[in-house]
């Protein structure tokens, strides 16, 4: 009887954005040369966000940073904290950057094929393979990996679609230019909640290009967020009062909303179908910080790949896991009250130290500082909380 022989490895991968071209990129840096084709629906690739992070994690794109800033601020009415991260500056990478980058790379692989135009929608695996319906009929391969963020298949089985009711970081951002110097290009303000009371966790976060250039992005932290024309405004209330300018261009704008969910580490569902990027927990729950996570994870997905048993692991540790899920329990119950306990962290917590906790890397001195500058009672009752949830999980 003739005996079936394994299919030879094909990857599909859903999606060409941070996760599934950085997974691509990732394959063939590792010298994979079997046929990998990447699907998603857009057209084209736009410089359509601001990559921020403590550069902290070595990855394969540092040289394609614009931006390091030593100094960073959180503030107040009244109270400005700033801090140095001498050994991690904070960095901003430009998604076109990025996307020429990678896609370079892509189209010169010849078993590489890009996909764009192209809508996608359930898979089902049988066979050794896995299907998948799109909008150009069903591709199939022996390996999928789902970097959708949260428009494909493997989301809902983790979490609800961004929506109102569930908590996300919502944001507005405008790219302004003005004729007079008006910001401190030295220094990133991280939150300024010098900004009108809306229900949320509402703060400006500002990122100076130049002095006469910055990124000035209005942020709530809730559950519903509040509709783009009233962010316009804030930002304009802003400009005026707290850099005192009358006027000034809006070059460009981005929004979006990030689910802050705690969804974490993927538990093994398939062998054949993986997600990966934020689909599989690669934004940090408590901050919305996805970039650094991705690269981690999507290094670690590759190398499994090329091993023979593909699966995303996981990439936070146990008690970063645990302290974001306190983190969320203490804003979930009071998303407007939580601004004090940023402007304790801003206050006592020093620059590198915050970096390394904003970027998974904190070690238990950065966590047992941390945890002293901030209030215990609220803490231990979301400690309480968030250990009743896990137990009952
Ligand atoms: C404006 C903005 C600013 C951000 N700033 C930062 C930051 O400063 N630092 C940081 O660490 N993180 C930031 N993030 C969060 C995070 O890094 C990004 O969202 C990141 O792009 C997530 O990577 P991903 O690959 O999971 O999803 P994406 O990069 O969003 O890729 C998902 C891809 O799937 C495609 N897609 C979705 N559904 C379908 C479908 N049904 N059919 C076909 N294609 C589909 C989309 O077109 C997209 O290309 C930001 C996000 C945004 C939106």
């Amino acid at each position: 009887m003739p005996v079936a022989q394994p299919a030879s490895p094909s990857y599909l991968i859903l999606g060409a954005g941070l996760a599934g071209l950085s997974l691509a990129d990732a394959l063939l840096r590792r010298g994979v040369r079997d046929p990998i084709a990447v699907v998603d629906a857009r057209e084209r690739f736009d410089n359509d966000r601001t990559w921020c992070f403590w550069d902290v994690h070595p990855h394969p794109y540092r040289g394609l940073i614009s931006h390091r800033w030593p100094h960073w601020s959180i503030e107040a009415r009244g109270a400005v904290h700033r801090q140095t991260a001498t050994g991690a500056p904070y960095c901003h990478l430009p998604a076109d950057r990025f996307y020429a980058d990678v896609l370079a790379r892509l189209e010169a692989a010849p078993n590489c094929q890009l996909v764009l135009g192209t809508t996608i929608g359930a898979a089902t695996e049988s066979d050794g393979a896995v299907m998948v319906a799109t909008s150009a009929g069903e591709r199939s391969a022996t390996h999928v990996f789902d970097a959708l963020a949260t428009g494909g298949p493997t989301w809902p089985t983790v979490a609800p679609v961004p929506g109102p009711g569930v908590l996300c970081q919502r944001f507005l951002g405008q790219f302004v230019e003005t004729d007079e110097p008006a910001f401190d290009p030295t220094c990133v303000r991280l939150m300024d909640f010098d900004v009108t009371p809306n229900g949320e966790l509402h703060f400006m976060y500002l990122l100076p290009f130049s002095p006469t250039s910055a990124l000035v992005e209005d942020t709530t932290i809730g559950l519903v967020g509040t509709p783009d024309d009233e962010r316009r405004a804030e930002i304009d209330r802003y400009l005026r009062k707290r850099h005192g300018l009358a006027t000034w261009r809006v070059v460009r704008e981005e929004a979006s909303a990030i689910p802050m969910l705690g969804v974490g580490a993927p538990r093994r569902r398939s062998s054949r179908l993986t997600p990966v990027g934020t689909a599989a927990g690669a934004v940090r729950p408590s901050s919305g910080y996805a970039f650094v996570r991705t690269q981690r994870q999507v290094a670690a997905l590759a190398d499994r790949v090329v091993a023979g048993r593909p699966s995303a692991p996981r990439i936070d540790r146990r008690r970063d896991a645990f302290l974001d899920r306190v983190f969320l329990e203490v804003l979930k119950a009071d998303p407007a009250g939580f601004a004090p306990n940023f402007l304790r962290l801003g206050r006592h917590l020093a620059g590198d130290r915050l970096a390394r906790f904003m970027m998974d890397a904190a070690s238990p001195v950065d966590h047992f500082l941390l945890i002293a500058a901030l209030p215990k009672p609220p803490f231990l009752l979301g400690a309480a909380r968030a250990g009743r949830k896990r137990l009952a999980a």
